[in-house]
C-alpha cells in the first residue's frame, strides 16, 4: 500500500475539507484501483519468522493483526483525523463502543466527570450506571448554564463530557466556556459531536481535547451500517485509548470501514443540503406547533450561541405538542412518507417518539429533568424535496387536530 507522491501530511492537512473527504487517507496496493480497496482479512503473513518477532518488537513497519491495524481501516482513520484537524483517529465499532472507550479509557477508579445531562440514551446510562460501577464518580449538569460545570468540579475532576447540540433536547452547549473551565482545572474535554458533523462544528478549534463520533450518522448517511470515531492528540491516543481498546477489542471491521470511507465524499454535500432542508421544514412547522426548537431558527433560546459555534442549524429538530403520547403517537402514525425510527442522520427523514424509544431506559424523573416530555417528537431532516416533506407533516399535524 503507498499514498500518491507528495500526500504526507505537511500537504495534505493543507487541503480544504471537500478536497480531504474525497482523497485524504487514500493508499493504493500494487494494482493502483482508483477506488479504496477493502482488505477483508484478520490477519497478515510474513517473509520471514525474523520478519515477524521484528515487527512484533516494533523495529519493523507493516501489519500484524486486524485488531490492531487494517489497511482499509487506517485509510478511514487519516481521512477523519484531516476533516477534523485531529493529530489521530481511531475508528470504532459503534458510536456506543467510541463513547465508552474514550471514557474508560480516560477515567479510573476514584476520578469523578462531569457531563452535560442532555446526552444519547446510552450515553446516559454509561455515565449515570456502568461508569459508577467501575468506582467512576459522575455528576451530571445543565449543559446550557456554563459556570454549572465549574460548579461540579472537584479536585479529582478528570474530564468533562458533552454534546451539543444535544439528543434529543436541542440544548446548546458553549464548547469554548466549558474547554476554558476545564482546562483551568487540568481536566479533559470529550465532545461527542454527532448531531453537528465535522462539516457544521469543529469542537477542536473551540478547544475540545477529545472528540468523538456515532459515524452511523452523519457520516454513513445512509443507513447501512454503525461505526464510531474518536480523534485527539497523538500521545493521548498512544498512551490513553490504544493503551485500553488494542486489549478490549471495539474494532470496525474492514467492510463497515469502507462504506464510511465512500460515504465521506459525499459528506460535505449530504450535510449542507439536509441542513438547508432543515431550516425549511422548521419553518413551516414552527408556525404550526405549540413549540418546536431547532438552533438555526432564531426562536431557538441559544441560536446566538449556537449560530457562533456551528455554521449551520444541523439536520435534527424537536417539537413539543400538548397532547401528551397519545397525540405525538397519532402524529406519526399518520405520517405518510416520513418513516417512524429512532436513527437520525440518514438521507431518509425520520421521525421518533424519544419518551417511548431512544430515551426510554432513562428514568422518567432524569427524562423530565432533561425536558423530553411525552409530547416531544424528534425529526432528523433528509435529503427528500423539502415541500414533500412539509405537505406529509402538514396533513399529519391536521390529523391530530393541529
Ligand atoms: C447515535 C448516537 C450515539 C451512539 O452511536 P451508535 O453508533 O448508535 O452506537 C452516541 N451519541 C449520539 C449523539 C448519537 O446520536
Amino acid at each position: 500500500m503507498k499514498r500518491k507522491a507528495g500526500q504526507d501530511r505537511a500537504i495534505t492537512a493543507k487541503w480544504r475539507p471537500a478536497t480531504q473527504a474525497i482523497r485524504g487517507g487514500t493508499a493504493r496496493s500494487d494494482f493502483g484501483e482508483t477506488s479504496e480497496a477493502i482488505f477483508l482479512t484478520s490477519g497478515y503473513c510474513y517473509d520471514s519468522a525474523e520478519e515477524a518477532a521484528a515487527r512484533f518488537r516494533g523495529e519493523a513497519k507493516g501489519m500484524t493483526y486486524s485488531r490492531l491495524q487494517n489497511p482499509t481501516v487506517e485509510m478511514l482513520e487519516e481521512r477523519l483525523a484531516l476533516l477534523e484537524g485531529a493529530e489521530a483517529c481511531r475508528v470504532s465499532a459503534s458510536g456506543m463502543a467510541a463513547m465508552s472507550a474514550a471514557l474508560m479509557s480516560t477515567l479510573s477508579a476514584g476520578d469523578h466527570l462531569v457531563a452535560g445531562r442532555a446526552l444519547f440514551g446510552s450515553c446516559r446510562v454509561l455515565v449515570d450506571s456502568i461508569l459508577p460501577r467501575f468506582g467512576v464518580e459522575t455528576t451530571t449538569v445543565d449543559g446550557r448554564d456554563t459556570e454549572a460545570f465549574r460548579k461540579a468540579l472537584r479536585p479529582n475532576t478528570k474530564a468533562i463530557f458533552l454534546e451539543t447540540p444535544a439528543n434529543p433536547t436541542l440544548d446548546i452547549v458553549d464548547i469554548r466556556g466549558v474547554c476554558d473551565i476545564a482546562h483551568e482545572a487540568g481536566a479533559l474535554v470529550i465532545v461527542d459531536n454527532a448531531f453537528a458533523s465535522p462539516v457544521v462544528q469543529r469542537p477542536m478549534d473551540l478547544g475540545a481535547d477529545i472528540v468523538a463520533y456515532s459515524a452511523t450518522k452523519l457520516m454513513d448517511g445512509q443507513g447501512r451500517v454503525l461505526a464510531g470515531a474518536v480523534m485527539g492528540p497523538a500521545e493521548w491516543m498512544e498512551k490513553t485509548y490504544l493503551a485500553f481498546t488494542r486489549h478490549t477489542g471495539p474494532v470496525l471491521s474492514a467492510f463497515n470501514a469502507w462504506v464510511v470511507l465512500k460515504s465521506l465524499e459525499t459528506l460535505d454535500l449530504r450535510v449542507t443540503r439536509a441542513c438547508e432542508n432543515a431550516l425549511k421544514v422548521a419553518s413551516f412547522l414552527e408556525a404550526r406547533v405549540p413549540r418546536l426548537l431547532y438552533p438555526g431558527l432564531v426562536s431557538h433560546p441559544q441560536h446566538a450561541l449556537a449560530m457562533a459555534q456551528m455554521s449551520a442549524g444541523g439536520t435534527i429538530l424537536a417539537l413539543h405538542l400538548e397532547g401528551g403520547r397519545k397525540q405525538a403517537h397519532g402524529l406519526l402514525d399518520a405520517l405518510a412518507l416520513i418513516d417512524i425510527s429512532n436513527n437520525v442522520g440518514d438521507s431518509r427523514s425520520l421521525m421518533t417518539h424519544p419518551a417511548s424509544t431512544t430515551h426510554a431506559s432513562v428514568a422518567e424523573a432524569v427524562r423530565a429533568e432533561m425536558g423530553i416530555g411525552e409530547g416531544m417528537l424528534r425529526l432528523s431532516v433528509g435529503l427528500e424535496d423539502p415541500q414533500d416533506l412539509i405537505e406529509d407533516l402538514d396533513q399529519a399535524l391536521k390529523a391530530v387536530g393541529l
